[in-house]
This record gives structure tokens, C-alpha cells and sequence, in this order.
């Protein structure tokens, strides 16, 4: 049997790894638009700050093709036949396969017109180790002022890693808060006061509407008509999952591909990663997950399915835990405004800020800030759907991990 994994991300590594873990001898032909081996996102502000010197963005080695013997072609898919289970590049080539797995992720969406007249890139980004080396580039022709585009979680990332560079950092963003989707005003606040003290400039409540220059990008209008200038313009106002090449392959398509709970997508084909549409755990809203344990954990699932099992994908759970900001964040559950919580609890400490948003006497979203204490506990109740009631006097009086100790909870 041949399998073929279209994308080399973190889930399409992870369905090849686990192939091979459950004993599968057969081919495995891997596709990646990169001209790269297989490299983990979540390293790329490492990979930038060593000036691309850090070889740990190659997480699984260099040699990974080698070593799980998969035959990795750097050729991007432009089309699908369902029928003659066929995939055709760019350059004409088409593929056959027995079973197919859809991994190619997403990329950078820019809703900011650019009026530039030079050739060359506008806007960088930070989704790909491609986009991170133009960036490099551009650093080392001497760049001093970056604009960063966006301040949720990647866009954070970004302003403090070219901060640290030794840039001048601006972030424009056009909610009111830092991480808008992860965490309500009162949590934002601390984190912005920690970003300010770095010398990184906030401008919020500021939409970009136009990028312009002549050779080259030079400044950003804003809504209000304020400009700002930059040598740097770099987006990160979000991800749009690639599923163009299968604009006319029959797949069921939204923002993402369709995907059953099975991660079936259509006949002998799966989905997993960020170009799927899973249901969330916590709202039953069905889109993409964009984070890393989501795709490897899809992935494992459909290696599984790939091979003839019937594993049922239990659902995504949002997760985000930042460090950057020098005390640590963690949020999970639903995106804030997602859905109406019925009852917030705030709890306000030395050790830094808890929220729990309830629903129906569940957990909705968790927050803790400058402490994490807990964490596990609350990721375990959130994940099993669990009343939060009879864990609420532990929570309130900090007694989460002595009262409760995950290794004996079932
Ligand atoms: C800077 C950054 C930091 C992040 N930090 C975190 C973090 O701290 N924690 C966390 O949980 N998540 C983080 N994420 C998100 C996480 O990296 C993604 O959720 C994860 O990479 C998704 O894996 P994937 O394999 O589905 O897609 P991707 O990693 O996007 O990989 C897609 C693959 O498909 C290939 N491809 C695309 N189109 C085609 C085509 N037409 N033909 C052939 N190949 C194609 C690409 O070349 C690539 O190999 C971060 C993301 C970024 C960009």
C-alpha cells in the first residue's frame, strides 16, 4: 500500500512517525512547498534570534526522511483526483496513492491593501521557515524599525523576539487588549505593562488599513489617518488553512477541510492539523486548531484510521502558554467571545491572576497569569467536561494540587 502525506508540518511528520510506530512497511511518499526537511514552527523565534544558526528548528533531524524512510519530495500540490486517486504538482507531475492524509497546515492572511510599487516582499511574515529567512535577510540589510501587525499570541512572539534583535518595535493591533483572543482586559493589563518596560510601543485600538511605499514598504496608514513608519512591516493578523489545491476535488470544504469524526475527509482520504475543521471539545463549534498538541494529536488519529482503524478524534481544545512576557500565561477553552460565559471567578494574589468563565456549570475558559500552579488540574476537569463545583473551594483558596493530585484522578 502506498500512502501519501501532503505537508511536512508537525502533523504530517507525526501520521509518517506513527505509521511506522504501528508497523507499517508500505511506501510513504511525503510532499512540502518548503525547499526544507521537515522543521517545527514553535522554534522559529529561536531560529531568528541565533540569526538562523539554530539547527533545533530541525526537530526531528535533518536526516528524518531517512531515518522513518519516507521518500520527501519538495514539490508543492496543485490538484486531486478523488477518482483516479491522483495528485498533481505544478509542473504538470501526478502521483498516485492507496490512502491519502492532508496535512498542509496554514498561511499568513493579510486584510491590509498594500500600495507599493517595487517588486520584492511587503509584508514578512512568521509562519514559515521560508518567511522567517526573507526576514533574516532584511535584518541583515540593516533594518531598525519593525511593525508588527496583529497582537495575538505569534504577533507577541514576534515583537518581543525582534525586540530582543535589537529593533525598535511598534504593534499595532485594532482590539483594545494584547492577545484579544486569549485573555479579557483585566489579564492583558499586567502583560502590557510588562511589554511597554521592554521598550516595545503598543498602539491598540488601531486598525491598518493600507501599506504603501515606492521601492519599498515604508509606512502603514491606519484608520484614524495616523502613519506609521517602518523599515519592517510584518503581519501576523492570522492564518487561513491551505485547501486551495483542492478547490475542485469534490473534498467538503469551509474554512478548512470537512472531517468527520473519524478525520475522514472523503473516500480513503483524511485531514488533520491546521487545514482541518475539528469540533471543539468545550463549544462543539467546528474550525481549525491551529496549535501544535492539536496536530499532532489529529495526526496520530488519522495514522491510525490510514491503516485501517476505526479511532474516533475526541475533539480540539484550544491551549496557549506563553513565556515570553518573563511570567508565565496560560489560557485554555473557548476564544474569548466565543461564547457567553454564565459566571466569572476572578482571584486576584501575590502570585499573579486565576479566571475560570463558567457555563452551565462547567469550565468555559481558564486564565492564569504569573502562576500556574493548578494548571494540570484545570486542563484535566476542562478537558472531561467536568461540573467545576466540586473543585471551586480548592480553586478559590489555591488548594487545586494538594486537594486533588492528577496521578490519582482517573
Ligand atoms: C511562529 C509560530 C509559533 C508557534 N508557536 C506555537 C506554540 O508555542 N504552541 C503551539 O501549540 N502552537 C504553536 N504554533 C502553531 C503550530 O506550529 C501549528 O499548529 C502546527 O505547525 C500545525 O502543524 P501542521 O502540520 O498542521 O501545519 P504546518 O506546520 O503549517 O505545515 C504544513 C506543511 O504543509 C506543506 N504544504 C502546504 N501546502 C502544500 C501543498 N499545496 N503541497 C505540498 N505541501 C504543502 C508546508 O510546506 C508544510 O510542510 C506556532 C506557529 C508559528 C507560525
Amino acid at each position: 500500500m502506498k500512502i501519501l502525506i501532503a505537508g511536512a508540518g508537525p502533523a504530517g511528520v507525526t501520521v509518517a512517525e506513527t505509521l511506522r510506530e504501528m508497523g507499517f512497511e508500505g511506501e510513504i511518499l511525503m510532499f512540502t512547498a518548503e525547499p526544507y526537511p521537515p522543521y517545527s514552527p514553535p522554534v522559529l523565534a529561536e531560529y531568528l534570534k541565533s540569526r538562523g544558526k539554530d539547527r533545533t528548528v530541525f526537530w526531528k533531524g535533518e536526516d528524518f526522511a531517512e531515518k522513518a524512510g519516507v521518500n520527501l519530495l519538495f514539490k508543492e500540490i496543485s490538484g486531486l483526483d478523488l477518482e483516479r486517486k491522483r495528485v498533481y504538482t505544478r509542473e504538470g507531475e501526478e502521483f498516485s496513492y492507496d490512502k491519502l492524509a492532508i496535512a498542509t497546515g496554514a498561511r499568513m492572511w493579510i486584510p491590509v491593501r498594500c500600495q507599493c510599487q517595487g517588486e520584492g516582499d511587503k509584508f514578512y511574515n512568521f509562519k514559515s521557515l521560508s518567511a522567517v529567512d526573507r526576514l533574516l535577510k532584511e535584518l541583515e540589510r540593516g533594518a531598525e524599525r519593525a511593525v508588527v501587525i496583529g497582537a495575538g499570541f505569534i504577533g507577541m512572539e514576534i515583537a518581543l523576539t525582534l525586540q530582543e534583535a535589537g529593533l525598535e518595535v511598534t504593534v499595532v493591533e485594532m482590539m483594545n487588549r494584547i492577545l484579544p483572543r486569549m485573555v479579557d482586559e483585566k489579564i492583558a493589563h499586567p502583560l502590557q505593562e510588562e511589554v511597554l518596560k521592554r521598550g516595545v510601543k503598543l498602539k491598540l485600538n488601531s486598525k491598518a488599513v493600507l501599506l504603501r511605499g515606492r521601492e519599498r514598504a515604508e509606512e502603514l496608514v491606519l484608520e484614524s489617518g495616523e502613519i506609521v513608519k517602518g523599515d519592517l512591516f510584518v503581519a501576523a493578523t492570522g492564518v487561513k488553512p491551505n485547501v486551495e489545491f483542492l478547490r475542485d476535488s469534490g473534498l467538503p470544504l469551509g474554512r478548512g477541510v470537512k472531517v468527520n469524526e473519524y478525520l475522514e475527509a472523503g473516500p480513503d482520504v483524511y485531514a488533520g492539523g491546521d487545514v482541518a475543521e475539528v469540533r471543539d471539545l468545550v463549544t462543539g463549534n467546528t474550525y481549525p486548531h491551529a496549535i501544535y498538541p492539536e496536530a499532532v494529536a489529529q495526526a496520530r488519529v488519522m495514522a491510525a484510521n490510514l491503516l485501517g482503524e476505526r479511532v474516533v478524534y475526541p475533539g480540539g481544545l484550544n491551549m496557549n502558554s506563553l513565556h515570553h512576557f518573563g511570567l508565565p500565561l496560560i489560557s485554555e477553552g473557548a476564544m474569548e467571545g466565543e461564547e457567553e460565559p454564565d459566571e466569572e471567578i476572578y482571584i486576584e494574589g501575590k502570585g499573579g491572576i486565576k479566571r475560570v468563565l463558567l457555563k452551565d456549570g462547567r469550565i468555559l475558559r481558564f486564565e492564569l497569569v504569573g502562576e500556574k500552579r493548578g494548571a494540570g488540574i484545570l486542563h484535566w476537569i476542562t478537558k472531561r467536561r467536568l461540573p467545576f463545583e466540586p473543585f471551586r473551594d480548592a480553586f478559590v483558596r489555591g488548594r487545586l494540587n494538594t486537594a486533588f493530585n492528577l496521578r490519582f484522578l482517573p
